[in-house]
């Protein structure tokens, strides 16, 4: 702790003010006690994988750059990942290694001499490069011994306080999670305070060095003030919050409760817990989900990857995808949702046939079952990755014992031939089905016994239980205005599944609608899963169902 009512002065970035925690960014330092060289080949080969797995997140941090802060910002991205496929960069790692330097000293020693290269220009353009090199040199370290940067106590709303942040630090940090940023060192146009402007974040920067033992404090934040106010008095706080408007507080304070929900376990306040899961579409939005708490993702729509190509992807293509979200989740579970196409999911190349009635024909695991090698690489996709986390796997479309049992032999086929490709995966990878027919519904007693999970799709359950095309918008009000008959499906397939102890979640849009949260407690719905803006809102209202 340091003395109350300490104030620090620095450049103000953007306006307003805050208040909150302050979290020293701790950035793990690489080992001291480096591991000698495993020889010249296998260094060489750490040295390949670790540049391809960092130029995929650098492209992958681009891409969230460029849809979340702006072009502008991505851009600082783009030199990274120049500076990461620099030929004179990579030749001079790969010759330190051959000097005989493990792959994290070679890439050290390479980038100091880089970097000093670019210090010693007398443009200044070229010179600032210098700064990216060391970061990007830094995500290789880390990618090499395995290691993040992470801030400690990240989990809860704070204001992150730092000697500076790297770009890829900052973009890849939770923005929910961050109230404003302290750098001791930058300035206004540094990388830190364009990211903080661009996300609307306050900050204060070239402070000069903050004691560590501020770290957790209390403190105020004000941006046009460029003051931080440590430990503050009451006095300090009344006229912060003249400054800054009570209004602003108020709303903060509930966006600051339900980040501080962000780990808490959604309990009802009778004792059921139900577990809160993302769908996602891919491993960005999987990241992103985590950073909201997700327990888990409860439908990954492996559609996604298909509706945006050309052609059909490649097992290994599917494969580096699934292990993309694996990364994100950090253990946690994911359910994939097989291939989900037909109907309103139209794929030129997959050539389907016209039909009269899509969303009554060939779709989902109709078509899979009509197309085995499609699926078939799909499913060993699956299996691969889930040697790596915990990966469930989950059919849609299902109306009946016969489908399951040609998707598990299918399943079982695919096992074998991994087998004897010498592939790991999880033998007991888990099966689940996807409740959106009546169908299922009616007969999910006797499903149970095929089967290890249900989750229903309430977007096609609502729509084949109440006849009426949920693309058509003439009908669409149908949906809205009669979803009893759907409720009394879900109460009906929770009871028959409890009862041969089963699980049953929920993935369509339903599991987020706040007004049928107790409803979905009371017939005690093991999960509910939902898209990433509302993991936080549905998690609070579990918290205050009875
Ligand atoms: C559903 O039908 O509720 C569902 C989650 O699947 P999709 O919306 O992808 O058809
Ligand atoms: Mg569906």
């Amino acid at each position: 702790m340091i003395e109350a009512g300490k104030t620090v002065r620095g450049i103000g970035v953007g306006s307003g003010g805050v208040a909150g925690r302050l979290r020293f960014f701790r950035r793990r330092a690489a080992s001291d006690v480096r591991a000698a060289s495993r020889g010249c080949e296998a260094e060489l080969q750490r040295l390949r994988h670790a540049l391809t797995s960092v130029g995929e997140r650098i492209e992958a941090i681009a891409r969230r750059a460029a849809r979340e802060i702006g072009a502008d910002e991505a851009e600082i991205f783009e030199i990274h990942a120049m500076l990461i496929s620099d030929e004179d960069f990579i030749e001079d790692a790969e010759n330190e290694i051959a000097s005989g330097k493990c792959a994290e000293d070679a890439v050290e020693c390479a980038a100091k001499k880089y970097a000093a290269a670019l210090e010693a220009l007398s443009d200044p353009y070229l010179r600032a490069r210098a700064a990216d090199l060391r970061d990007v040199a830094g995500q290789i370290v880390d990618a090499l011994s395995g290691e993040d940067a992470q801030s400690e106590g990240a989990d809860e709303p704070h204001i992150l306080v730092a000697d500076d942040l790297l770009p890829s630090e900052t973009v890849t940090l939770d923005k929910r999670l961050i109230l404003g940023f302290v750098t001791f060192t930058g300035t206004p146009n540094s990388h830190t305070s364009i990211l903080a402007r661009a996300m609307g974040i306050p900050a204060l920067v070239g402070t000069g060095e903050i004691d560590t033992r501020a770290d957790g404090q209390y403190a105020l934040l004000d941006a046009d003030a460029g003051v931080l106010t440590i430990d503050p008095s009451a006095d300090q706080r009344a006229a912060f919050e003249r400054r800054t408007g009570r209004a602003n507080e108020l709303a903060a304070e509930h966006e600051r409760y339900l980040r501080s929900l962000i780990n808490k376990p959604a309990f009802t306040r009778g004792g059921h817990r139900m577990l809160i899961y993302a769908n996602v579409g891919d491993g960005d939005e999987a990241a992103s989900a985590r950073l909201n708490g997700a327990d888990g993702i409860g439908l990954l729509r492996s559609e996604f990857l298909y509706l945006s190509r050309e052609q059909y992807p490649t097992e290994d293509e599917l494969y580096k995808s699934y292990c993309a979200v694996v990364d994100a989740m950090q253990g946690k579970r994911i359910v994939i949702r097989t291939l989900d196409v037909g109907a309103d999911k139209q794929i030129s190349y997959f050539d389907l046939p016209h039909e009269e009635n899509p969303a009554l024909g060939l779709r989902g695991v109709r078509l899979c079952l009509s197309r085995e090698e499609v699926f078939k690489t799909q499913l060993r996709a699956i299996l691969r990755a889930s040697a790596h986390g915990t990966i469930s796997l989950m059919v849609p479309m299902i109306v009946s014992s016969e489908e399951i049992r040609e998707c598990r032999r299918l399943l079982e086929e695919c096992k074998e031939e991994l087998m004897r490709a010498g592939r790991r995966f999880d033998a007991n990878v888990e099966f689940g089905i996807m409740i959106e027919t009546p169908a299922a519904a009616i007969m999910c007693d006797r499903l149970a016994e095929e089967v290890d999970f249900f989750s229903v799709g309430t977007n096609d359950l609502l729509q084949y239980t109440l006849a009426a095309d949920r693309q058509n918008p003439r009908v669409s009000q149908i949906c809205d205005a009669n979803i009893e008959p759907v409720m009394r499906l879900i109460d009906g397939a929770s009871r028959a599944i409890h009862a041969t102890g089963g699980w049953i979640g929920i993935c369509g849009e339903l599991a987020a609608d706040l007004r049928l949260t107790q409803r979905f407690a009371d017939m005690e719905i093991d999960e509910l899963s939902v898209s990433v803006p509302y993991l936080l809102g549905v998690r609070e209202k579990v918290i205050e169902c009875k």
